[in-house]
Order: structure tokens, then C-alpha cells, then sequence
């Protein structure tokens, strides 16, 4: 992993150049525009790559020596690298591995650029295998604030759909797709009116994955290679692509 480790400081510092980059511009553009009453011109398609942990609730699964926060972090460096060779905006969460950030937090900076997509990355541990969409489908409370709107709601099952669909034929073979669900059947989710944190918080579609379950031996096997690593970041890739054309951007 010594040569993966180095690969990813480098690509770190690339990525966040960028992210700092597009993550001002946006607004900027909106604000002159609306200065001179002007039609604000058409912005970029925006995704927002949260590596999930260490939060407010939690660090993070821990299970065969492995780490699902260092796992979520290694894949969105991937991600974040696939889209900088795609010319696609998009800006992050967290600035280094363990940097703790709220839910809230991270909602808060997808919602800053008005992303077209937040992906939220995590891997599982319990009784599965395979990867799972969440998505949230009602409105939860949270910090005095009742979210996500009606909208927001329809346009992440959209958007779990359709990173779903095209995720699947990428990783046939190697890691199985389990049906779509809502962020009511998660712990936290069931502890906030069916809704999980960052979702009551989020404006923008919102999108959580499960890679994997980093307990079940063949899903760690596959998600702590460079080479199981690399075909998650070309899952997802080809997900944020697919969204990217859903909403005509
Ligand atoms: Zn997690």
C-alpha cells in the first residue's frame, strides 16, 4: 500500500487546489449577475463527494483491520481525480482524512454552491454484501431546522436510481447491488423522523452509499484493494455522469 499511500498524498494536493477553485466561483458569478439584472448564466453542473466520518456521531466502522473512514476518504481522492480528467466541478467535505465534520456541516457546503449532487460515501458493517443506496423520502427534524423539502426528497430518489442503474454493470461480478432504500430503515435515520442528519439539512439531492460491508470477507477483500478501490471510483464515476446527463447539464 506504500506506493498507493504516496499516490494519494499527491492527488490530495491536486484535488483540493481544485476544490478551492470551484467552490467560490459559482457564487460569484450568481452575485454579478443578479447585480445587473441580468439572466444569471447557466452554471456548471456541481457535485458535492462527501467522504462520510468522523462526525458528530460517529469515527466510523471498524472490521477486519479495516477502517471504513480511511476506505470512504481513499475512494473520494479516486473520485475526486476521475473528475478533475472529466472537466466536472465538484468540491468535498473534508480537506484531509481525519478532519471531523458535522452532518450539518456537510449538508451545509453542498447546499453553499447549490450542488446538483451530494454523495455521501460509507461502507457497512452487519448481516449484507454489496452496495446499497439510501436516499431520504420525508421530512425530518434536526437542530430546530424540518428538511429536506418535498422536492429535495423526489430529486434524491432520482438520484439514488440512477447512480444505482449505472453502477451496476460496473461492478458486476465483483460486488453485488442490494435494492434502494429510504434513510428510515437506518439507525440514525429511525432516531430523526426517518431521516438522517445530513439529509434533513441538505437542499440539494442527496444520495448516501454503502459500498460495501467491510465485515463480510469477500466485500473487505474487494474494497481494500487498489484495484477494488479503483473500479468503486469508476462505479461512481460513471453514476455522477449518468445524473450529470438526467439533469440535462
Ligand atoms: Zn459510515
Amino acid at each position: 500500500m506504500k506506493s498507493n499511500t504516496f499516490l494519494l498524498r499527491s492527488l490530495i494536493g491536486a484535488a483540493l487546489l481544485t476544490s478551492a477553485g470551484v467552490a467560490q466561483a459559482p457564487l460569484a458569478v450568481a452575485q454579478k449577475d443578479s447585480s445587473k439584472g441580468k439572466t444569471p448564466a447557466k452554471r456548471p453542473f456541481i457535485v458535492c463527494i462527501d467522504p462520510g466520518h468522523p462526525s458528530e456521531i460517529s469515527s466510523g466502522a471498524n472490521a477486519h483491520g479495516l477502517s471504513e473512514n480511511r476506505l470512504n476518504w481513499q475512494v473520494a481522492v479516486l473520485l475526486m481525480r476521475r473528475m478533475n480528467t472529466r472537466r466536472i466541478t465538484w468540491i468535498t467535505t473534508k480537506s484531509s482524512e481525519n478532519q471531523k465534520v458535522t452532518n450539518k456541516q456537510r449538508a451545509d457546503r453542498a447546499n453553499a454552491v447549490g450542488a446538483d449532487l451530494m454523495i455521501r460515501l460509507h461502507c457497512d458493517v452487519g448481516g449484507g454484501s454489496g452496495f446499497s443506496w439510501y436516499y431520504p423520502d420525508r421530512s425530518g427534524r434536526h437542530g430546530g431546522v424540518t428538511g429536506p423539502p418535498r422536492s429535495v426528497q423526489i430529486a434524491s430518489r432520482a438520484a439514488a436510481e440512477t447512480l444505482n442503474a449505472a453502477m451496476i454493470p460496473v461492478l458486476r461480478g465483483r460486488l453485488k447491488s442490494n435494492p434502494i432504500k429510504t434513510d428510515a430503515s437506518t439507525y440514525v435515520g429511525g432516531k430523526h423522523g426517518g431521516v438522517l442528519i445530513g439529509s434533513i439539512h441538505s437542499l440539494v439531492p442527496t444520495a448516501l452509499i454503502e459500498m460495501c460491508f467491510i465485515n463480510n470477507k469477500r466485500d473487505a477483500k474487494f474494497i481494500d484493494s487498489v484495484e477494488g478501490q479503483e473500479k468503486m471510483a469508476d462505479a461512481l464515476e460513471a453514476g455522477i455522469v449518468a445524473w450529470k446527463a438526467r439533469v440535462g447539464k
